[in-house]
């Protein structure tokens, strides 16, 4: 079970993972918990306020620190209430390191995380600085606050916790999970007509010889795998079968051509 606690301006926004698909059933069987603490609760003025003009000027506004570590200490004190250590704090930002499969299982061996999700240019630096452990970026690109990427992470993470998945989802066929892209997929009917065009399923995956359907998907997995992410293939050291598999895959794509 990791208990995630995600720093929020907007913890309505949680909704679309705690009563929404496999994350909001996670929840429902204490696989997975979530809480958002909102920074406005911890402030004392009249306009409750979060943010503040940057020294130096320029455009925008930034997140305080005084409601930001009040917060932090409200959740890490929940935190210790039930753990015997302080949870790893992440602020997501586009600075950060960018996430991936890896860090999706890592966050998800853990029992405690806390995230934080910025608004307006961002937070005050001496927040990083000293109470942020780590930071994770989801991509090269800048969206208007933490709190979408904060819930990609839950996703990602929530799927790699054992039991999320039932045994016939296993976070292990996801792409990504062996180094791979996963291999193409087909439902009903078998052969879909549409235009006076007939869109069949490959004859494969119809027969019922496992064996065969094992070296077609993994073969399938690595080949769109070197079309789509060379990169990836550029990290994994494939096994003898694999290297065959995928000099057939070439093969059958050159004679295609
Ligand atoms: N001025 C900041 C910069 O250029 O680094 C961007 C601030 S952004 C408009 C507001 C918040 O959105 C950030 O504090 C961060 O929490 C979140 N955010 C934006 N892009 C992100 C990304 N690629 N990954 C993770 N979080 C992101």
């Amino acid at each position: 079970m990791t208990h995630f606690t995600v720093l929020s301006l907007f913890p309505e926004m949680f909704t679309a993972l705690t009563e929404h698909g496999i994350s909001s059933r996670a929840i429902k069987q204490q696989q997975l918990s979530l809480t958002v603490v909102n920074p406005r609760s911890f402030t004392e003025d009249r306009h409750r306020t979060v943010d503040d003009r940057p020294y130096g000027g320029g455009p925008g506004m930034l997140m305080l620190l005084e409601p930001l570590c009040k917060a932090l200490q409200a959740a890490q004190s929940q935190v210790l209430a039930r753990s015997a250590a302080p949870a790893k704090v992440v602020y997501l930002s586009p600075q950060g390191t960018v996430f991936n499969q890896a860090k999706a299982q890592q966050l998800a061996s853990l029992d405690e995380v806390i995230l934080i999700a910025g608004r307006y240019e961002g937070i005050d630096q001496r927040f990083i600085d000293h109470w942020v452990d780590e930071e994770i970026s989801l991509g090269d690109y800048v969206v208007s606050g933490g709190e979408l990427p904060a819930m990609m992470v839950i996703d990602a993470a929530a799927r790699c916790i054992p039991g999320v998945l039932g045994h016939a989802q296993s976070a292990a066929e996801d792409s990504f999970f062996a180094g791979l892209l996963d291999h193409p997929q087909y439902t009903r009917p078998e052969v879909f007509r549409w235009d006076e065009q007939d869109y069949p399923v490959p004859e494969v995956l119809l027969g019922g010889n496992h064996q065969a359907i094992r070296r077609w998907r993994l073969q399938q997995a690595i080949g769109q795998t070197w079309l789509k992410r060379p990169d990836l293939l550029a990290n994994k050291t494939l096994t003898d079968e694999e290297s065959a598999l995928l000099a057939a895959f070439k093969q059958a794509l050159h004679t295609s051509e």
